[in-house]
């Protein structure tokens, strides 16, 4: 039964995406201009991000998915080279692993930060093994235990960064990599551009071949063939996608990378708010940024720990019940039907535990004080 608060207050939403004057702008610009797809539009995009992860290259694609594939197949990975990846992530983490054409070998995860445990990575290697893929799930992963175990195995390394545009690990912005970072433009993450995906390289040779693979391979430009001022033909040496990120996407994502710093900045305040507000609810168990890294706070995910007066679902209906969104932290892809009908029933514990425990809360510039409240009272309320 609704109680009275759902009567008078609006619902709150998980999030929000932040869109201006400025994006409109951009976009008009680009339907003005005649040129619609990858063109100069996303040349700007794709330097912005670079700038911003102190990266040498940027190349722009149509998700965070597609980032993953074309990275997986720079990296070398060839049909039935086994990589090493979260099950406790987005499920595109794992199905890009079987896009590329390779076998996802699931590891579990640090209880602490969600994100893929380098210990855990090392045992799961094999003669087999090419590439590690740690995701930077709610809070940077430990770069540094993969970058040790990469060099000592001789792996490729890729990082699904999906949600860490802006996060930074030991001092270094997340996106400046021995190998290649994957972000998202998806509106549910930091900055959005509808849909979208950018891979950050220092790699000259990775990044030539990226942005071959992108276009169907194709030896030109779209943008060098219409600039020559001689006639140009392409060649195809090899088999590509179309994953081309369009400019009026690009437009959106040069608007929203001047916002980067200030969505950061909301996005921190507001996490410090429910940390304070939850440091005494005892079986609520707050994010842990381990010490050197900073996050974005894409996701405020806690974890509702045994005792507690509601388990994780009927704290998800408390909420739903106060009109307040949630969602569950993260998924595991090793327990859905898609990987138990090709992999069996492994068996990942902290994952798992993970999964059923933790729950993400609303968390967006233009959460207002009055509804980030809302939240608070009607989980510290519950308090016995
Ligand atoms: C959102 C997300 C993805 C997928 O991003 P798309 O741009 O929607 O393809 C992949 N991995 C993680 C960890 C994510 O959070």
């Amino acid at each position: 039964m609704a109680e009275p608060t759902t009567l008078t207050a609006p619902p709150i939403p998980l999030t929000r995406p932040v869109i201006g004057a400025e994006e409109e702008r951009l976009v008009l610009e680009v339907l003005r201009s005649g040129w619609l797809t990858q063109g100069p539009m996303v040349v700007r995009f794709e330097a912005l991000v670079a700038e911003r992860a102190r990266a040498r290259h940027a190349v722009a694609v149509s998700s965070c998915t597609t980032a993953l594939h074309l990275s997986l197949l720079a990296a070398g990975v060839q049909p039935g080279d086994e990589v090493v990846c979260p099950s406790h992530s987005y499920i595109a983490t794992a199905n890009a692993v079987l896009h590329a054409g390779g076998v996802p070998v699931f590891a579990d995860i640090d209880p602490a930060t969600y994100n893929l445990d380098p210990a855990a990575a090392a045992a799961a290697i094999t003669d087999r093994t090419v590439a590690l893929l740690p995701a930077h799930q709610a809070v940077p992963a430990d770069l540094g235990g993969f970058e040790a175990l990469a060099a000592r195995h001789g792996l490729a390394l890729v990082e699904d960064a999906a949600p860490a545009l802006g996060a930074s690990y030991g001092g270094r912005p997340i996106g400046q990599t021995v190998g290649q970072a994957c972000f998202s433009f998806h509106p549910r993450k930091v900055l959005t551009t509808g849909e979208g995906g950018v891979i950050t390289t220092d790699d000259d040779a990775v990044a030539a071949k990226l942005r071959l693979l992108r276009h169907h391979h194709m030896s030109v430009s779209d943008l060098d063939r219409h600039r020559a001022d001689d006639l140009v033909f392409e060649r195809y040496d090899d088999m590509g996608f179309n994953y081309r990120m369009s400019d009026l996407l690009a437009a959106v994502g040069v608007a929203q990378m001047a916002r980067l710093d200030e969505v950061l900045a909301e996005r921190r305040r507001l996490a410090a708010v429910y940390d304070a507000a939850f440091a005494d609810v005892g079986w609520l168990a707050t994010p842990a940024c381990p010490a050197g890294s900073t996050h974005t706070y894409q996701s405020y995910i806690a974890r509702v720990l045994p005792g507690a007066p509601l388990g994780r679902d009927d704290l998800m209906r408390h909420l739903l019940r106060h009109g307040i969104a949630s969602r569950r932290g993260v998924m595991n892809a090793h327990l859905e039907p898609a990987y138990v009908r090709r992999f069996g029933r492994i068996e990942l514990p902290e994952s798992e535990r993970a999964g059923e425990q933790t729950i993400t809360l609303p968390l967006f510039p233009g959460l207002t004080e009055p509804e980030q409240q809302r939240v608070i009272d009607a989980i510290v309320s519950l308090r016995r």
